[in-house]
């Protein structure tokens, strides 16, 4: 069973710790993270960075190393190889020592100047998660919208989980964290993990920014990839589905059964050519469909019985080692 612990005091004095995946960032990291050490020094908030490299073939672990040289407040990590986002999230969250954990994108899109408010609100509201939700969704072409929008409406209607205007910008108290690293799964989706979890939550409102630099590293491949990873681990739907077309088809047979045999018995059984195509061909694809669903939830409880761990860590540094 999963308990919470005790809450802790919330003060002034209380520790953020800044979660940032950074994957091929190395050209714009630096001049990011101080945008937004800024703005946490101008409003004397308490910070610590854990900045976790994401098996970037870039300078980033470079620049990420320099970072930790030259300040304590910085803890880095390495993952052994690209391990994707999620993964790379959840490695920066289990190396957080603060009472509270900010995780937010390496390249601007996520506001820093929101940050404030968001401490505020754990601090003098007492919620347990701030999130940001989008305004816009930024700068994103015709077709992505209208995907995005009917990944998230299926979600929605199969889990009753809202992440239309989720995102992983968010603010979350020691104790949701603690409850979250002990949900034991191995394929993650942050956004919809944390919004299975509850707790009081706040949710504040931004416009997404355009990318300081470089490009986005979501493929159509992965994308599509995610939304079926999504998707599979929140709802058993799909499944369902599988059933209902079963029973609608078999209803199909029966009616079609009743009028073949009457069209025997009467005599008037003729070619039929067109209608035998057809049925193969609509009962082919129902099948293959249909395997392919149960494929993809036999492979996901084909991964989560490996129990591989989510990531490897091939170096890390605390801030102000020797190391560096
Ligand atoms: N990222 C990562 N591993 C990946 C892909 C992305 O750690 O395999 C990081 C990336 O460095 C950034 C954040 O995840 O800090 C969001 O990525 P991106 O900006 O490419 O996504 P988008 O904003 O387009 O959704
Ligand atoms: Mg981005």
């Amino acid at each position: 069973m999963i308990t919470v612990d005790k809450p802790n005091e919330r003060s002034k004095e209380s520790l953020l710790s800044l979660v940032i995946p950074v994957y091929k960032e190395g050209s714009h990291i630096k001049s990011t993270i101080k945008v937004i050490e800024k703005v946490l020094i101008d409003n004397n908030i308490i910070y610590e960075f854990i900045l976790v490299d994401d098996g970037s073939t870039d300078n980033t672990w470079r620049e990420l190393k320099s970072l930790a040289k030259d300040s304590d407040r910085f803890s880095v990590l390495r993952l052994s190889r690209n391990f994707g986002k999620e993964s790379a999230l959840c490695a920066g969250i289990e190396y957080a020592s603060g009472d509270m954990i900010l995780v937010m994108d390496g390249d601007l899109q996520h506001p820093p100047e929101l940050i404030p408010d968001m401490v505020d609100a754990w601090l003098k509201e007492g919620y347990d998660v701030v999130e940001g939700i989008k305004r816009t969704r930024g700068k994103e072409n015709f077709i992505y919208k209208a995907c995005a929008k009917l990944f998230y409406y299926l979600i929605y209607k199969s889990s009753d989980i809202n992440l239309g205007r989720a995102s992983d910008f968010k603010l979350m108290d020691r104790k949701v964290v603690e409850a979250w690293k002990e949900l034991p799964e191995r394929a993650l989706f942050f956004r919809g993990m944390s919004a299975w979890l509850g707790f009081e939550r706040k949710e504040i409102e931004f416009d997404v920014a355009e990318r300081v630099n470089g490009k986005t590293k979501w493929s159509l491949l992965r994308l599509i990839r995610l939304a079926a990873n999504a998707i599979t681990s929140y709802t058993s739907v799909p499944l369902h589905c599988i059933t209902l077309l079963g029973i609608i088809m078999f209803f199909g047979a029966a009616i079609m059964g009743v009028q073949t045999i009457f069209m025997k018995l009467s005599g008037r059984a003729s070619d039929g050519f067109t209608t035998v195509i057809l049925l193969q061909l609509i009962i082919g694809s129902a099948i293959m469909t249909s395997l392919g669903i149960i494929g993809i939830y036999l492979t996901k409880i084909y991964k989560e019985v490996k129990s591989r761990p989510r990531y490897l860590i091939s170096d890390y540094i605390r801030g102000g080692d020797d190391k560096c």
